[in-house]
């Protein structure tokens, strides 16, 4: 588990504040001593820290839980929107064609993420292609073509070529069929002139569409001005943090970088090809919280404030029209904090009994699974999934690098939920009744 230390000691503060008999001031201040010690030995800034738990305190002591939330919900709330506020905004991972230039010093673990993107892009349906851009180390140029057969993409390397960027060319050219080429290039000790220069110069060769800067969660806070540099010297497009598996200071790291603007994409959590996740704040911070613990509350926040959307997936369902992609949005706000709890609430509990008792960590898993298997779908396929036959069936199973059966799980998840869908909706007197309900719906939000 990524930041163990961290996660536990936050957890024990939640279950403080759950349990308390009131909230008082009293309270909140012990709350906010624990969070402000979790957070330094996760070695985040001082400055930030007292900033943050400030902010936690002020907003506790002031402000009003919304109508249908109580005092020790709102305060659980407002710890976690601090803290994901001091990781930014998530950043999105495109899934179309694009060349990938990868920066970063020695050993900070950016040959083992060329090959972890390749194997996540690939994943995807996407062709990948790797090119060795490291003119300066040979083993380098070794190492990334073991990785190149280990996630069995082409690998475009030139061991006489002295210049780097002619190298990165040549890649892209030799290439060009990939919808993804990934450029690792060279790294230094230290961001020294020449690697300015070689980097720029890669970068107009090849014009790439990402700059990935590479980062090893152990630099803790210096993970800030190592970003901010490389930024000012490339204009890095986001940050991958490596081994967040193995220190206490992955939050230093994660914090110090959303200061420079270059947000952080993925987390590296292990030595594997596969340890590699999206970084999504809200995401990551309800995971160290304890997802399962605060996933009601959030869920009741979300409702709070979104009975508009409650209304329009509620009359899309009733109308009768439901694809793969109404599956997949509804499956994700249940899974993620959904509006659609309520609906779910009131539907018939043969389709209820499935979908919400579902462990929320299975349900995510789950979805992930099916968001790869659906990336690799026609916009056909989506949007009438009866025409996917057995052939249909093994190509979209090759390209999402899932089995069959996997596919054939999906499309019956599906075709239960329609049906059930359908069920309801052809039942005339439970619909209207069902409409009444929503249009009728006081949700009490803000
Ligand atoms: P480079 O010099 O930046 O290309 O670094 P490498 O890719 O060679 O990685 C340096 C070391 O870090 C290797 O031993 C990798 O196995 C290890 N490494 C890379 N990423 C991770 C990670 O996310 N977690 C852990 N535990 N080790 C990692």
């Amino acid at each position: 588990m990524v930041l163990e230390g961290l996660s536990s000691s936050l957890r024990d503060t939640l279950r403080k504040i759950a349990n308390a008999p009131y909230i008082d001031q009293a309270l909140i201040k012990e709350v906010v001593r624990d969070i402000q010690r979790a957070l330094i030995q996760a070695d985040v800034n001082v400055k930030l820290v007292v900033q943050l738990t400030r902010e936690i305190e002020r907003r506790s002591l002031t402000e009003k839980p919304p109508e249908g939330m109580n005092n020790r919900e709102h305060v659980i709330k407002i710890v976690h929107d601090e803290l994901v506020k001091i990781l930014g905004a998530p950043k999105d991972v495109r899934l179309k064609s694009q060349r990938i230039m990868l920066v970063g010093l020695y050993g900070q673990g950016k040959t083992t993420t060329a090959g972890k993107l390749s194997k996540f892009y690939s994943k995807r349906g996407l062709k990948v292609g790797l090119v060795a851009a490291d003119v300066h180390r040979p083993a380098a140029i070794d190492q990334l073509q073991q990785i190149a057969a280990q996630v069995s993409v082409p690998i475009h390397l030139d061991r006489k070529e002295r210049d780097a960027a002619k190298i990165a060319k040549s890649g892209v050219e030799a290439l060009r069929d990939r919808d993804i080429v990934i450029v690792d290039t060279s790294g230094r000790h230290a961001l020294e002139d020449d690697l300015i220069k070689e980097m720029a110069r890669v970068a107009k060769a090849i014009a790439p569409d990402e700059i990935i800067l590479v980062i090893d969660a152990a630099v803790g806070q210096q993970a800030g001005p190592q970003a901010k540099a490389f930024h000012e010297a490339v204009g890095v497009t986001g940050v991958i943090i490596t081994k967040m598996d193995g220190t206490a200071k992955g939050g230093g790291a994660l914090s110090a970088v959303q200061e420079t603007k270059a947000p952080v994409m993925f987390i590296g959590t292990g030595e594997h090809l596969e340890e590699l996740e999206r970084f999504d704040p809200s995401r990551f911070i309800s995971r160290l919280l304890g997802m399962g613990d605060i996933q009601a509350l959030l869920e009741k926040a979300e409702e709070l404030g979104k009975e508009k959307d409650l209304e329009e997936t509620a009359k899309k369902m009733l109308s009768g029209r439901f694809t793969l992609k109404d599956m997949y949005d509804q499956m994700e706000a249940l899974a993620k904090m959904g509006p659609l709890s309520k609906v779910f609430e009131m539907l018939p509990a043969q389709f209820t009994g499935r979908m919400s008792s579902q462990d929320i960590e299975t349900t995510q898993q789950r979805l992930r699974q099916f968001r790869v298997i659906m990336d690799s779908m026609t916009e056909e396929e989506l949007e009438n999934p009866s025409v996917i036959k057995s052939s249909r069936v093994h190509r979209i199973a090759k390209g999402a690098g899932v089995e069959p059966r996997d596919v054939k799980m999906l499309l019956k998840q599906y075709n239960t939920s329609r049906k059930a869908i359908k069920g309801m909706t052809s039942n005339r007197k439970m619909r209207r009744a069902l409409m009444k309900q929503f249009e009728g719906m006081d949700m009490g939000g803000e």
